[in-house]
């Protein structure tokens, strides 16, 4: 690897009340570079005790920054969302190193952070009840209010995107946040938090407990004092968070995986459709994306020729080490790359060799080829299961009924996509689909602005927009006799 230019401390505390402290039990983990498989940091393990101690600073917080008025709240969180894009180099570093990805993407994530929070900020005068006209002699109006402490567990694909698309609404509404960050990639959540100190933000506001699922998640998700879940990951786990919450009466919302159907028309511009095609599931955080195109669905009369072209482009497609920003970098684990490279053998056993790609790629690292299968049916596993890498599954529909059939037959339903000239056959598809999210003629072609959320098994709840606020609130009604 180059010499980093960025110092990266060799040791984290847990980031509670506005101080760095250890862990109480003095446990730590490594967190690893996978481009070079050497450690980055050593980071302390919270348990069951730090994560009570996180919340309760965040209780005793709520009640100093939910009286903050609204547009005071929002200026404070204006500084920090400036602090964020001001260090977007540092942190973007510190990300890649982290978490594996392209530099300039993980530099895109840092910003986006800071525009969810700048987003936010803007709106924390603005969250406004409404007048409900009652019988005379009444007058009804509603106060949307913050929840109280909220708990914030994240994963690890773009972990300073998610966490700024939950902190920001969070505490914009009023609310202050403990935040998990996956135990993969804990370091940008961590520089975040202090980073959000140095700008202003009352200490105990945004407190960070990097650990592991069973001893720091599972502890917040069922801590009496949190209020408010907001879940980020796989369906296994989400099921689990989603039941201790509900034990708990608390609110919960669970942004989960996505099996995406990707659906081109012969009448597309191919060009256009190739290039989302290729970001959709390979140069974006290598697949490793919720959100991803997995299922590539093909009208049999574009079939050839889109495939040739895909080909062509993923074969120029460039594979390194994150921080020299290549369009494909390292698979943030070793678990993550065992777990994908088995796809790829379950893959090679139900639909045949790979078009292109299909191993390893030779070097230290957690490296994989852009790899395509062609001919999958959808009683294939590789056409139903969340692969979370760099594989595309291909399969061919002859109409429009049968695209939908086949867009629809999973079990998840987080975005869709289509490509096609003909705006009826795009409408169409936009109201069949089973999905939270379509695109229409770009891949991702979405903003922080606008609502992202599953439909059955992609989880509870919406991301992002003016949405997101909903999950951070809850509503007092006030009814008063005024004769
Ligand atoms: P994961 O479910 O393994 O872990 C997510 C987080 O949950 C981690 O911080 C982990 O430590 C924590 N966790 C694990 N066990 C827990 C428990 N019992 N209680 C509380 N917390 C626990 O997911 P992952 O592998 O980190 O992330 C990949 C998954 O996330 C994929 O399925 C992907 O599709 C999904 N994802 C969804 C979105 C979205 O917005 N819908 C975005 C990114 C990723």
């Amino acid at each position: 690897m180059s010499r980093s230019p960025v110092e990266i401390p060799e040791e984290y505390g847990l980031f509670i009340d506005g101080e760095w402290v250890d862990a109480s039990s003095g446990e730590t983990f490594e967190t690893i570079d996978p481009a070079s498989e050497e450690v980055v940091a050593t980071v302390a393990a919270a348990n069951a005790d730090d994560v009570d101690a996180a919340v309760s600073n965040a209780a005793d917080a709520l009640d100093e920054w939910r009286s903050v008025p609204g547009r005071e709240r929002g200026r404070i969180l204006m500084d920090v969302a400036d602090a964020i894009r001001e260090d977007a180099d540092r942190l973007a570093w510190i990300e890649t190193v982290d978490n594996g990805k392209p530099l300039s993407q993980a530099k895109t994530d840092v910003l986006r952070c800071g525009e969810y929070v700048a987003y936010y900020a803007g709106m924390a005068d603005k969250i406004e009840g409404e007048s409900i006209p009652m019988s005379e002699g009444y007058v009804d109006y509603t106060v949307h209010e913050p929840l109280g402490v909220t708990g914030h567990i994240i994963p690890w694909n773009f972990p300073v995107g998610i966490l700024g698309r939950g902190l920001a609404p969070a505490l914009a509404a009023g609310n202050t946040v403990v935040a998990k960050p996956a135990e993969q990639t804990p370091l940008s959540a961590l520089e975040i938090g202090a980073l959000a100190v140095e700008a202003g933000l009352p200490a105990g506001v945004f407190n960070v407990v990097p650990g592991f699922g069973p001893d720091a998640g599972e502890p917040l998700v069922r801590h009496d004092d949190v209020a408010q879940v907001t879940f980020t990951g796989s369906v296994p786990t989400g099921r689990l968070v989603g039941k201790a919450a509900i034990e708990g009466l608390k609110p919960v919302h669970l942004e989960l995986g996505g099996k995406n159907p990707n659906v081109v028309y012969p009448d597309a511009d191919l060009d256009r459709a190739v290039e989302s095609t290729v970001k959709s599931i390979f140069s974006r955080n290598a697949g490793q994306v919720c959100s991803s195109g997995s299922r590539l669905l093909l009208h049999e009369d574009v079939h050839d020729e889109f495939l040739d072209r895909l080909l062509t482009a993923v074969d120029d497609l460039s594979i390194a080490p994150g921080v020299e920003d290549p369009d494909v970098a390292a698979i943030t684990s070793k678990e993550q790359f065992d777990s994908i490279m088995e796809y790829i053998e379950i893959g090679r056993e139900e639909a045949g060799e790979p078009l292109i790609g299909g191993e390893a790629v030779d070097r230290t690292g957690y490296f994989i080829e852009p790899t395509i299968f062609d001919g999958v049916e959808m009683d294939m596993r590789i056409a139903r299961e969340e692969i979370f890498g760099p594989v595309l599954s291909v399969l061919t529909f002859s109409d429009e009924r049968e695209a939908i059939e086949i867009a629809n037959d999973v079990d998840y339903g987080l975005v869709s996509g289509i490509f096609t000239s003909d705006i009826g056959r795009a409408h169409r598809f936009a109201r069949e689909v089973d999905a939270g999210g379509v695109y229409i003629n770009e891949w991702f072609s979405s903003g922080i602005e606008a609502p992202f959320g599953g439909y059955k098994d992609s989880g509870l709840g919406r991301a992002k927009g003016l949405a997101a606020l909903e999950e951070y609130t809850q509503t007092k009604n006030v009814c008063a006799r005024i004769d």
